[in-house]
């Protein structure tokens, strides 16, 4: 299948209340256009270079959304455009983007990353800074903060990816003004939307493997 019907065969097979972000890191600005073409606007991105090279030459409807680690330092080269922040993972960076987010006039749509996996390299806050940043969300003027984002662990046992996923349903559900959860990849979107995720993640699954 060619990626076009690869992407229109898994949308037709979501429920309607999921987001799918096609995952289009590495992929080319031809692949990106046919995934285009056949109707699909959304697209994720995990590098900020490569995020500003191809929303400056692809068509300007897309929403671009910024999955990856997002340093401090590169806010400011994505804040004139990006439509959702998906790893805004410390305090000091969600001030940054608020910083960012004023100077270009808009409010920037930003989900926590909350750290759910067991592997000590994956990024994101505890429930209890969740709670703490929630409280004061406000402070956070030009940051419209819609809801969760979360990685499990790579690993092939299925129940240990579900125990994660369940936990940030869990903390999602805590806050009535979320909109958005966003988990689900590849490999796993099926168990995060029985787990109440409405945003998938999906790279592999559309454009093939990724070849560093
Ligand atoms: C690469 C990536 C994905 C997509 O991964 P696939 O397994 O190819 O679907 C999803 N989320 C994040 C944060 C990523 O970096």
């Amino acid at each position: 299948m060619n990626i076009s019907d690869k992407i229109q065969t898994i949308k037709k097979e979501l429920p309607n209340n999921v987001t799918l972000v096609a995952v289009s890191k590495t992929k080319s600005e031809e692949e990106i256009l046919q995934a285009y073409n056949s109707g699909h606007k959304i697209f994720g991105e995990n590098k900020v270079q490569e995020l500003v090279e191809k929303y400056e030459n692809l068509p300007k409807d897309i929403e671009w959304h910024m999955i990856g680690h997002l340093q401090r330092n590169k806010v400011k080269y994505i804040a004139p455009f990006v439509s959702l922040i998906h790893g805004t993972d410390s305090e000091k960076l969600l001030k940054e983007i608020n910083k960012r987010a004023k100077k270009n006039s808009r409010i920037i749509n930003c989900l926590l990353q909350v750290h759910i996996a067991e592997e000590s390299t994956k990024f994101g806050f505890s429930l209890s800074e969740i709670n703490d940043i929630m409280q004061r969300s406000s402070e956070f003027e030009n940051v419209n903060i819609i809801g969760l984002m979360g990685m499990a662990s790579f690993t092939d046992t299925i129940s240990q990816i579900e125990k994660e996923f369940c936990s940030l349903q869990q903390i999602y559900k805590n806050h009535t003004s979320f909109t958005t959860l966003s988990m689900g990849m590849s490999g796993d979107y099926k168990s995060a939307i029985q787990y109440g995720s409405n945003m998938i993640r999906l790279g592999s699954v559309i454009f093939g493997n990724r070849n560093y």
